[in-house]
C-alpha cells in the first residue's frame, strides 16, 4: 500500500472544517491529494445550467488554489466516477507510491449520488481492496439520525415538529461536538499529484478546457467563488442577523445572507454558519431578541428538512409527493409559460422576478414563491416545468431545495401551502414591496409610477380572480 490517500471531492469544495479530508489527513500524516469528476451524466442533465457549472468550475479554481497555498493539490478529471477511479487505480498501481490505501469522501443524499457512491464504493473496497472512509458533513443532523419514535410513517413529514426535533437534537452533546468544532488544526498536505503520476495525457488536468468550453454560454455576472468568498459573505451576514426576522421577507432589502449558492456546494456548510455565527444554543421557540437568529436557523432547518424528504422519498424527484395530485389536469400552454420566463405576464412583481433570475442568477425567497405560485394557480402549468425552469437558471439550484419549493407552491408536496391559498401577486406585491424598491429596480419602465399603480397590472395575459377559481376548480375535487 502507498501510505497515502486520495479524498474525493464533491459537494464540499473547501478544506477548512472538511471532516473527511481532515480525518484522511491526520491518517496519513498529511499525504493525501484532491480529486474531482465533472461526470459527462451531470453535463447531459436537461436541466443543466452553464451558469451554474461557471459558478462550480470557478469554486473549483478557488479550491485549487487554497490547496496549492498549503501544499496539496487537486486534479480534475472528465471522467465519470466510477471508470475515472479505475483507470486512475491502473496507472497509480504501476507508479512507485502503487495504489492509495484510502479513498475518503463526505455523504451526498441525492438518488442519483447515492447510488453513485454505493457503485464507487463497492468497486473500491472490492475490486481493489482500498479502504472507503466517509464522513457526514452536509447536513447538521442524517435522515438516520431524526426519526419519530414510533408510528407507521417514521420520518417527520410536517415542517413544524421536524424542526423541533432537529434544535433538540442540535442540542446534544454529540451533534454539538460535530457544530462547534475545536479549533480547526493547522493544515498541511505533503503529496502532489506529479509526485504520483506526472501529468500524463490521460490525465491532464480539464478544468481550463471547461471553463474555456463553457464560458461562451454563460449569461449572468457569476459571483466569487469559494470559501474565502463565502466567509467574507457570513462576515458581513452577521452584522445584519438582528434585523433579519424583520427583513428576510421585502425583496427590496438586502435582508438575507445569499449564501444559499455557497451552502450548495460546500464552500460553507451549515455547521460552520451555526458555530460561526454561535447559534449552538438557539432554541425553536426563539425569545425575542434572538429572533432573527433563531429565524435564520429555521431556514438553515427547511433545507435540511427538504433533503431529508428526498433522501425518505426519491420518487418527489419526478413526482408528486401527496398522491392525490399526481394527475391534476394542467393546461400547460405554451404560450404562457413563454410569457412567465421572459416576465411578460403584465403582474409587475412576477415580471420583475423573473427578470431578475433571468439576469442575476438567482431570486428572493418570497419572489420565488410568488412566481411558482403564479405559474401553477394562474397559469395552471405543471410545477414541473418550473422546476425545471428554475434549475437552468439559478446559482444555487438544488434538486430537494428546488423540488420542495416547487411542491410547497404548486400544494402537491410534503407540507405544503394547502391548495386553496393562491397568493393575489399585486397584494403580495403592495405588502412586500409597498414602496416598489424593487418593482423599479427590475422594472425600471415602471419607475414613473407612484402609489398603488406601481403594483397594477398592466395588459396582464391572464386575470387573477378568474383563473383563481380555475385552479380551485381543478383541486378542489382531488382534494379529499
Ligand atoms: C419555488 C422555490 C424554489 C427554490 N429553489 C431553491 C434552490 O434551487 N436552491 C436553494 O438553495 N433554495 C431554493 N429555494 C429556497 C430559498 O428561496 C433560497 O434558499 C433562498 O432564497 C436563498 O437565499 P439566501 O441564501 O439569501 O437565503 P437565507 O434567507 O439567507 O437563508 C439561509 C439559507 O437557508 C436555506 N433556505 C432558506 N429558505 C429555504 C427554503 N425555503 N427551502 C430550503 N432551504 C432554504 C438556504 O440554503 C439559504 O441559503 C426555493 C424556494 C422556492 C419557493
Amino acid at each position: 500500500m502507498g501510505g497515502y490517500g486520495i479524498h474525493w471531492f464533491r459537494r464540499d469544495l473547501r478544506v477548512l472544517g472538511n471532516p473527511a479530508l481532515e480525518w484522511n489527513l491526520a491518517r496519513n500524516g498529511g499525504k493525501v491529494v484532491g480529486i474531482f469528476f465533472v461526470d459527462s451524466t451531470f453535463l447531459s442533465r436537461p436541466d443543466f445550467s452553464p451558469n451554474r457549472f461557471a459558478f462550480l468550475l470557478n469554486t473549483l479554481e478557488a479550491l485549487r488554489e487554497e490547496l496549492r497555498a498549503l501544499g496539496g493539490d487537486l486534479l480534475v478529471l472528465d471522467e465519470i466516477p466510477k471508470k475515472g477511479f479505475s483507470a486512475l487505480l491502473t496507472q497509480l498501481k504501476k507508479s512507485k507510491k502503487g495504489k492509495p490505501s484510502v479513498v475518503s469522501f463526505n455523504r451526498d443524499y441525492e438518488p442519483f449520488a447515492r447510488a453513485r457512491d454505493e457503485g464507487v464504493s463497492e468497486m473500491l473496497v472490492h475490486g481493489w481492496g482500498v479502504e472507503v472512509h466517509t464522513e457526514r458533513d452536509h447536513l447538521v443532523i442524517e435522515p438516520h439520525e431524526l426519526k419519530k419514535e414510533s408510528g407507521e410513517k417514521s420520518f417527520y413529514q410536517v415542517y413544524s415538529p421536524f424542526a423541533r426535533k432537529w434544535f433538540e437534537l442540535l442540542g446534544r452533546r454529540e451533534i454539538r461536538g460535530r457544530v462547534c468544532p475545536a479549533e480547526a488544526k493547522q493544515t498541511h498536505f505533503g503529496l502532489r499529484w506529479r509526485d504520483l503520476l506526472g501529468v500524463t495525457d490521460i490525465y491532464a488536468d480539464r478544468l481550463e478546457h471547461f471553463r474555456a468550453k463553457n464560458s461562451k454560454q454563460v449569461s449572468v455576472p457569476i459571483p466569487k467563488a469559494g470559501s474565502k468568498a463565502a466567509l467574507a459573505l457570513l462576515d458581513e451576514f452577521d452584522d445584519e442577523l438582528d434585523d433579519y426576522s424583520d427583513q428576510r421577507d421585502f425583496p427590496g432589502v438586502s435582508g438575507t445572507s445569499q449564501l444559499s449558492m455557497y451552502l450548495k456546494n460546500g464552500s460553507l456548510t451549515s455547521a460552520q454558519v451555526i458555530a460561526m455565527l454561535g447559534l449552538e444554543n438557539a432554541r425553536f421557540k426563539a425569545v425575542p431578541q434572538k429572533m432573527g437568529a433563531t429565524q435564520f436557523l429555521k431556514q438553515l432547518v427547511w433545507r435540511e428538512f427538504y433533503i431529508h424528504i428526498l433522501w425518505h422519498c426519491p420518487w418527489v424527484e419526478n413526482q408528486a409527493f401527496l398522491e392525490k395530485y399526481r394527475n391534476i389536469k394542467w393546461e400547460n400552454r405554451e404560450d404562457l409559460f413563454e410569457a412567465w420566463k421572459e416576465g411578460r405576464t403584465g403582474y409587475p412583481i412576477v415580471d420583475a422576478g423573473m427578470r431578475q433570475l433571468r439576469q442575476t442568477g438567482w431570486m428572493h425567497n418570497r419572489v420565488r414563491m410568488i412566481v411558482a405560485s403564479f405559474l401553477t394557480k394562474d397559469l395552471l402549468i405543471d410545477w414541473r416545468w418550473g422546476e425545471r425552469y428554475f434549475m437552468e437558471q439559478l446559482l444555487d439550484g438544488d434538486l430537494a431545495a428546488n423540488n420542495g419549493g416547487w411542491q410547497w407552491a404548486a400544494s402537491t408536496g410534503c407540507d405544503p401551502q394547502p391548495y386553496f391559498r393562491i397568493f393575489n401577486p399585486t397584494l403580495q406585491s403592495r405588502k412586500f414591496d409597498r414602496d416598489g424598491v424593487y418593482l423599479k429596480q427590475w422594472l425600471p419602465e415602471r419607475a414613473h409610477l407612484k402609489g398603488r399603480a406601481l403594483h397594477e397590472p398592466i395588459e396582464p395575459i391572464v386575470e387573477h380572480s378568474s383563473r383563481r377559481l380555475k385552479a380551485l376548480a381543478m383541486y378542489q375535487p382531488l382534494a379529499r
